[in-house]
């Protein structure tokens, strides 16, 4: 064979084929967790000024056999792609329900909400909104007590379609949140006209907000803008009480991050 010259394209790239296989062995894993059942939900508080528990953001994780704990930072994306996110999505849905549904029937949780997140791909299927229902009948869960994370990406997609979609939902009782606010399109025009809830303040404009005076500002918009358009706010990735001061002090109500805990299992948010 010739010698390969400098210029010449190469066409067979070894890393990329490495990462090629290692995207379709995690593929065919994510399909033998779901047959498994090896998806989890861990679930972090989401409080008031006081520090009075509202509710909680359910976060999947995977419980690997060999792997042990892993995050959705690992899998999402790859689920979002191969379509698994669809029937991921509705079985996060069915955990989320049934531990509403357990939650109220205990004094000491029956007034706490659960959010969901929602990726673009379950909220475009056709089907969504009848399966969401679906799932609060076989769950017996109330629909006033589930929230619906979706991000701003998602809604300008299709807003025409996205409004309807919420207002559906809206009908029977349950709530939307835009996730990670600020850090998409941030239309302020489709803003106004989607049926939201509550914003939730991305963690990157908290993290920083104590010595960032651009964070601050930032942080300090949303704040005014979600009361101003009536909305309810959420600063997440609040860790320290310094954020939660400042953010208290420029009228953010309510607050999630791990000054109240980390994300785990149901059973460790209940104190008897
Ligand atoms: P997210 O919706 O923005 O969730 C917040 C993330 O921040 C979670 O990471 C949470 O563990 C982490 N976090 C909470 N408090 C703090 C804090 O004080 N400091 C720091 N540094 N981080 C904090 P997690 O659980 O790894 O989830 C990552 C992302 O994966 C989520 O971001 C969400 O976009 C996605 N995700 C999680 N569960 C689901 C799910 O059931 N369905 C879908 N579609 N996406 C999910
Ligand atoms: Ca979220
Ligand atoms: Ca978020
Ligand atoms: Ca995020």
């Amino acid at each position: 064979a010739k010698a390969l010259g400098r210029n010449t394209l190469c066409f067979f790239d070894p890393a990329m084929q490495a990462a090629a296989s290692a995207r379709s062995a995690l593929e065919g894993d994510i399909r033998q967790a779901l047959q498994r059942n090896e998806f989890l939900l861990h679930y972090q508080p989401v409080v008031n000024e006081a520090g009075d528990m509202l509710g909680a953001e359910a976060l999947v994780r995977w419980q690997h056999p060999q792997r042990g704990m892993v995050p959705p930072g690992e899998f999402i994306a790859l689920a979002e792609q191969t379509g698994l996110i669809l029937p991921l999505g509705r079985r996060v849905m069915r955990m989320a329900c049934d531990q509403l549904a357990q939650w109220a029937r205990d004094p000491r949780t029956a007034g706490w909400s659960v959010a969901v997140n929602v990726s673009a791909q379950e909220f475009r299927h056709p089907q969504f909104v009848a399966q969401v229902l679906e799932t609060l009948r076989e769950s017996g869960a109330s629909a006033h007590r589930l929230k619906l994370e979706l991000t701003e990406s998602l809604m300008l997609h299709d807003v025409e379609d996205s409004i309807l979609k919420m207002q559906a939902l809206r009908t029977v009782g349950l709530g939307f949140s835009l996730d990670d606010f600020g850090t998409g399109y941030s239309s302020l025009g489709y803003l106004k006209r989607l049926p939201l809830d509550q914003l939730k303040i991305d963690q990157s404009f908290v993290r920083d907000v104590l010595t960032d005076p651009n964070d601050a500002a930032i942080a300090c918009t949303i704040v005014a803008l979600a009361h101003s358009l009536g909305l309810e706010v959420v600063a997440e990735g609040v860790e320290t009480e310094g954020q939660r001061a400042f953010l208290l002090r420029n009228g953010c109500r309510q607050f999630q991050g791990y000054l109240w805990g980390r994300p785990g299992p149901a059973e460790a948010l209940v104190c008897s």
